[in-house]
């Protein structure tokens, strides 16, 4: 067993899985905004994002144009072998994604525009650790299109602003982008630590089941009354009005400075692109959010 080469075969998989097809989670959510969508113009837009996720998946072609920016997310067991070499494994991973799936070139140097044309750059992939116990290793693999990055916002609220601050705040941000971000979204909130914590926990909330309340109860009623208070916007699918203008809001909090309060909105598209899979010590692989591709494996 080479698990060097299972790891590219898994990484490569899981952006293919990732690109063309929706999680189940993502795809009730979706259904179910259908059937209950009122406006006639929303619900137009929601079965066209359903037929569009179906004939993806039957040709195994992607979801969207745009096949995003690549991140993965580790979590890594410390005695997982060959840790060292996973960064450039997937990186190259994603060089033969690019020309497999294929994948959209997306990486532009900022300074002189170049593009390797192969979804790399300084930077890119974006690999997110976390050391675990144990021998195994979980990858998930995250494109993420730039309509829904580009509506991403940090806020240095003041600690006096509190709950309230916040929950107008995120509100003014889903008003703000409107249909921007490929409603209906889902919607990360990242509570607390500094700058940069508070939009990764967002961003890592984007990776949440959906349908799984929060298991802090602050964070849940949170939770909750922000998806109630955004589907009142009225955005609706694609922008276009209608009740569907998010699927779900997930929280992620850190503690804070007492001067501080950073408060960061990280906005996913309707097509939602994450796949997860383990790898275990005996290069056995568990695929955690989709049924193996059967032709590609
Ligand atoms: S925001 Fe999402 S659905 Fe909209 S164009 Fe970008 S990747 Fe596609």
């Amino acid at each position: 067993m080479n698990l060097e080469a299972t790891v590219m075969d898994v990484a490569v998989n899981l952006l293919r899985q990732a690109v063309t097809s929706l999680p189940e989670d993502v795809k009730n959510a979706l259904k179910i905004a259908y059937e209950k969508e009122r406006s006639q113009i929303g619900k137009i837009q929601l079965k066209a994002i359903l037929e569009n996720i179906e004939m993806a998946e039957k040709t195994n072609t992607p979801i969207c144009q745009d096949t995003g920016l690549i991140s993965f997310y580790l979590e890594a067991g410390s005695k997982f072998k060959s840790l060292e070499k996973v960064e450039g494994i997937l990186l190259k991973a994603v060089q033969r994604a690019t020309k497999e799936i294929p994948l959209r070139p997306n990486t532009v140097n900022p300074f002189t525009q170049e593009n390797p044309n192969d979804n790399t750059g300084k930077h890119v992939p974006y690999i997110h650790w976390k050391i675990v116990k144990g021998n195994s290793l979980k990858i998930t693999a995250f494109p993420k299109g730039g309509g829904s990055e580009n509506t991403c916002t940090l806020q240095m609220m003041r600690p006096a602003d509190g709950l309230r601050g916040l929950k107008e705040f995120v509100v003014d941000c889903v008003i703000k982008a409107g249909g921007m971000p490929c409603p209906p979204t889902i919607i990360g909130v990242g509570i607390g630590g500094g700058a940069n914590i508070a939009m990764d926990l967002a961003k890592q909330a984007l990776m949440k089941p959906l349908g799984e309340p929060n298991p802090n109860e602050e964070a849940a009623e949170l939770e909750h009354e922000l998806y109630e208070a955004v589907n009142k916007t009225e955005i609706g699918p694609m922008g276009l009005g209608g009740d569907a203008t998010t699927l779900a809001v997930k929280v992620e909090y850190a503690h804070r400075h007492p001067a501080s309060y950073p408060v960061a909105v990280a906005f996913q598209c309707w097509a939602t692109r994450k796949a997860t899979a383990t790898i275990h010590v005996d290069g056995k692989v568990e695929y955690l959010t989709h049924k193996p591709l059967k032709d590609f494996y």
